[in-house]
């Protein structure tokens, strides 16, 4: 086995590529150089600062066709996207969905708000995202089709819903989940929180070919400060949906008519603004990411046991975060790693720990995880803010 690269030598590397900007350098910021300012001061300047307003709608129909979707809802962060769109697929209390073990604890979270049970899957190396021959042993292993619904044998309950994600913007392989999920009557829901921008067999991700989920969080590659979204072809779910995140209010001049318990999960205009101005930059956040992932690629590509993770095959990433990924998990090593990067200023963090290693997920359904336990010991996030990644492009 190779010896992983030291600390200096993997400061240098990252020191070849972020040049002499100032330190501390954080692992992702927010940048606003475009609109932000005018589009924000319009909505104070009109009183339109809440959950309706012209930022709203252009924002849903911007992202829808930045994304090649015919519909985008937008919300107040990811996480109620999520639980919103689990929901609207028909997940219930009681059932069990299965999500990565390796990912951000709101994918488990908005399962539990939506009444039902994260079942924690494996992943593999190429994507980070869910190993499609794992889960099908998996399923093969623990589950039975009775009566048109999928069964857990063990403990009874029914799978409704794969969730698989698009871990640091590098896609899953999405058709063979897809196809899995058709061979069990899952429903699919993509979180491609992360995911904005990159493509997937040449189509953008979250394109409606399934439910998808977008997070405008304040370290994602756009932001609105807190925000999410769904996008979907799918038109009579899309307006299921806006009512279900409205309250649940129908239509009428003045009266307050609800028909379900309803959310209030709609983004304010004043997000809205902000991402309306985020988006018409996102071309060149994308191409600054891509060439920062390129200039480390080149950095790391002679150091001993490491490399970044370039693009999943058939797929080309958005590097929300360049992924510098070890040959052999060793977690003094990366401790030890972690120390030095940070009292260098470099802002490098880990992948989080494996969702069923936390208390409240440690009782969870799951598949065997011994990829996401080694991953979780291999991977440094590197510095990736699109700052950094502009002086790379051509003027
Ligand atoms: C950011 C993120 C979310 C949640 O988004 P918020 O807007 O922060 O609520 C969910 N899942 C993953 C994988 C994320 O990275």
């Amino acid at each position: 086995m190779t010896r992983n690269a030291t600390s200096s030598e993997i400061i240098a590397a990252i020191s070849a590529v972020v040049g002499d900007a100032p330190r501390p350098i954080a692992l992702h910021e927010p940048l606003f150089a475009g609109n932000e300012n005018a589009y924000v001061k319009s909505c104070i300047d009109t009183g339109w600062v809440s959950s309706v307003g012209a930022f709203v709608n252009r924002f849903e129909s911007d992202l829808a066709a930045f994304c090649g979707a015919r519909r985008a809802l937008v919300m107040v962060n990811g996480t109620c996207a999520l639980h919103a769109a689990l929901m609207l697929s028909g997940v219930q209390a009681g059932d069990e969905v299965l999500i990565p073990a390796l990912t951000f604890v709101a994918t488990a979270n908005a399962v539990v708000h939506a009444g039902a049970v994260p079942h924690f899957v494996d992943v593999e190396e190429s994507s980070l995202g869910v190993d499609p021959v794992a889960l099908r042993a998996h399923l093969q292993r623990i589950a039975r089709q009775q009566s048109g619904q999928t069964l857990n044998r063990l403990t009874g309950r029914p799978i409704r819903a794969l969730m698989p994600v698009h871990v640091f913007g590098h896609p899953c392989q999405l058709g063979e989940l897809a196809a899995i999920a058709r061979e069990w009557g899952l429903q699919l829901i993509e979180d491609a929180t992360e995911a904005l921008g990159a493509t997937l067999d040449g189509r953008p991700v979250g394109d409606g070919r399934h439910t998808a989920v977008f997070s405008f969080n304040g370290n994602k590659i756009i932001t609105t400060g807190g925000g999410g979204a769904v996008t979907t072809n799918d038109e009579e779910g899309y307006q299921r949906l806006k009512h279900l995140t409205t309250a649940a209010k129908q239509p009428h001049a003045w009266a307050f008519l609800h028909d379900q318990v309803g959310y209030n999960y709609r983004m304010p205009n004043l997000n809205a603004a902000l991402g309306c101005a985020q988006l018409e930059q996102a071309p060149r956040f994308l191409a600054a990411k891509r060439a920062l992932a390129a200039a480390y690629a080149r950095a790391f590509a002679g150091l001993g046991g490491l490399r970044i993770l370039p693009s999943p095959p058939g797929t080309e990433s958005n590097y929300w975060l360049v992924t510098l990924l070890a040959e052999s998990a060793d977690q003094a090593w990366l401790d030890a790693t972690l120390h030095a990067l940070h009292d260098a200023g470099l802002h490098c963090r880990p992948v989080w720990q494996p969702l069923h290693l936390l208390p409240m997920y440690r009782q969870h359904p799951r598949s065997p995880l011994t990829r996401a336990e080694s991953l979780a010991q291999r991977i440094i996030s590197l510095p990736s803010g699109v700052r950094l990644g502009l002086p790379l492009l051509p003027a």
